[in-house]
């Protein structure tokens, strides 16, 4: 780790080299840099009028699939939630955004393909935005600056157009390690063939070919509806978790650890620790799988040797961190937390002892 804070603009940790003390934190005061400016925007109608469709179409697809869809077209719209879904966590976010992990042609081919499903544009624009989100987070560089409110963090960045310093600071994000992937490439390069026929086509023919569901039906519930479901559950993770829950790793900044979010953004909730090491494959400490859907694909495939050099953060590191700048809400370390209660130490039960005095 190379301290560089006094030279640096960062906001933010991206990368293990960008940490200036052992526990992934800033030596320079980011207070007064974590601001808005008055602003004016200028609205995007085209994207306003798609939005608002999508969304009238989803809420129909909804109705569909409760009232008229058959079972299996559901149990497809959900099979096809999991995949777009892990193609944006899994893929554009722990894997390329943030290198948390390393993944063979089969896995990235297939992630490709699932995130071409998700429509949230291509994995190199998807990981430059999240990029500047990371180093800027929180001003206006910050392409969904969570300090203009929930409406702005959560959709309405993409109805207006870019603040000029989100372009400007994107131009400086490195992006080489990703241009340079010819999956990546192909799937940007195609993206305007490729998308629709991943997010819209595919969903729709599959349930009219195999079980006879209705166009509308298949439309409205597995493309539709699951698309904008997968949507509003990853900008969850831009507004909400910004917003709302516990900061026991860093109290000064606003991600935070927010289970419903995570629940739905397959474990995408533990803002408050992933803004801190955004580096961890986990992007959370704790926790199961049942609250952290990616972790579980991601170790499946690290089973089977697809995924590899899987990096997460020492509990030394965590530790030292949570001490020095949590909001005081984390869960006990251990065996010798200062904060263990006295009655569970003296009740705990503890085999194979050496002597038998406790330590
Ligand atoms: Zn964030
Ligand atoms: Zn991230």
């Amino acid at each position: 780790m190379t301290p560089n804070a006094a030279t640096s603009e960062y906001t933010g940790v991206l990368n293990e080299h960008d940490a200036e003390t052992i526990d992934g934190g800033l030596t320079n005061d980011i207070a007064p840099l974590k601001e808005f400016k008055e602003r004016k925007f200028s609205l995007v109608w085209r994207s306003i009028i798609i939005f608002a469709y999508t969304h009238m179409a989803a809420v129909y697809g909804l109705w569909l699939m409760i009232t008229a869809a058959k079972f299996y077209t559901f149990l497809f719209a959900v099979v096809l939630y999991l995949a777009s879904g892990w193609g944006i966590t899994a893929g554009a976010h722990r894997l390329w955004a943030h290198r948390s992990y390393k993944a063979k042609l089969p896995l990235r081919i297939l992630l490709t393909i699932f995130n071409t499903m998700a429509f949230q544009d291509s994995v190199i624009q998807w990981a430059r935005d999240h990029r500047v989100h990371h180093k800027y987070s929180e001003t206006d560089a910050d392409p969904h600056n969570a300090t203009r409110g929930f409406f702005f963090s959560h959709v309405g960045w993409l109805l207006c157009r870019k603040h000029p310093d989100v372009i400007e600071k994107g131009k400086g994000i490195d992006l080489s390690d990703l241009t340079s992937d010819p999956v990546l490439a192909f799937q940007k390069k195609h993206y305007l063939i490729l998308m629709p026929l991943a997010c819209f086509v595919f969903p729709t023919i599959v349930p009219m070919y195999f079980w006879g569901e209705s166009f509308q039906n298949a439309f409205f519930v597995a493309a539709m509806f699951r698309w904008t479901f997968v949507l509003n559950a990853t900008w969850l993770v831009n507004s909400a978790a910004h917003l709302w829950g516990q900061r026991p790793y860093d109290i000064n900044i606003n991600p935070s650890e927010n289970p419903s979010v995570a629940v739905f953004a397959l474990g995408e909730g533990w803002h408050n620790y992933h803004h801190v090491f955004p580096w961890d494959y986990k992007t959370a400490e704790l926790g199961n799988y049942g609250m952290n859907f990616t972790t579980a694909f991601i170790d499946f495939f690290a089973n089977i040797g697809w995924a590899y050099d899987l990096k997460t953060v020492s509990t030394e590191i965590i530790k030292t961190r949570v001490q020095r700048t949590g909001d005081g809400s984390h869960n006990i370390w251990g065996w010798g937390d200062k904060d263990q209660d006295e009655v569970e130490r003296k009740h705990a039960t503890i085999t194979n002892q050496l002597n038998s005095k406790r330590q």
